[in-house]
């Protein structure tokens, strides 16, 4: 058995910075009085549970506690839901046809793994209509570097199929974290991007990016 594993974010929905990064942005000010950018890419791990303990740590000279995360996790589902309730994320096409495709496949099983928090990551996948009930989910909750999420999302697999390791591996993200957390996995890499983004993860080392979903399952099988 052979497992693919998704990236939310850019990937199985598309990435609108408005609704994905203010609910987050706001949430930090409200929670702990503290001013931050959107510029995820200059956090040491971009992941929502690795930019809030730096942020914690470089403005409170302390580490993040458990309260803390509680506390901010409410402030940030009132935000999403206050903002963006009546506002739906999309997902990106071909995205929904590909889960279920590969629900029914023999060969093939699907985890999913974001940065999101569970909730936010979860959030976003309902609203866009995609229904990932049973597929086993990783998210920030379940560590602060990228990389110990997909494994957690590969064990979370492993654990739910009863299966020995899985033969093949490919993670399915869109930027140059996901490309380079693959490589230190050493897993396969297909990226969705097009234009600049496709650009940016092709210097980074992607060799299979596609724009979106209609050709997964055929690149999936040569990889
Ligand atoms: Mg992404």
């Amino acid at each position: 058995m052979n497992l693919v594993v998704f990236d939310i974010d850019g990937t199985l929905i598309q990435y609108h910075k408005k609704k994905n990064d203010l609910a987050y942005v706001r949430a930090v000010r409200e929670t702990f009085g503290i001013k931050i950018e959107d510029d995820w890419a200059s956090y040491i791990h971009s992941t929502d549970s690795g930019i809030l303990s730096e942020i914690i740590e470089k403005n409170r000279g302390r580490s993040c506690t458990p309260e803390d995360v509680v506390l901010f996790k409410k402030n940030m589902n009132s935000w999403l839901d206050r903002e963006y309730g009546k506002e739906p994320f999309e997902c990106t096409p071909g995205a929904k046809e590909c889960l279920n495709e590969i629900g029914n496949d023999s060969d093939w099983t699907a985890a999913i793994a974001t940065g999101n928090w569970e909730f936010s990551g979860g959030y976003k996948l309902q609203s866009g209509g995609l229904d990932f009930k049973g597929i086993p989910f990783a998210s920030a909750d379940d560590g602060i570097t990228r990389e110990s999420i997909l494994q957690a999302a590969r064990a979370k697999a492993e654990k739910a199929l009863l299966t020995r390791p899985f033969e093949k591996i490919v993670y399915v993200g869109d930027w140059i974290w996901d490309v380079k957390a693959a490589e230190t996995l050493g897993w396969g890499f297909i990226g969705i991007a097009s234009g600049e983004e496709e650009k940016a993860i092709r210097e980074a080392g992607a060799k299979q990016v596609i724009p979106d979903f209609s050709r997964l399952r055929k690149l999936l099988n040569r990889i």
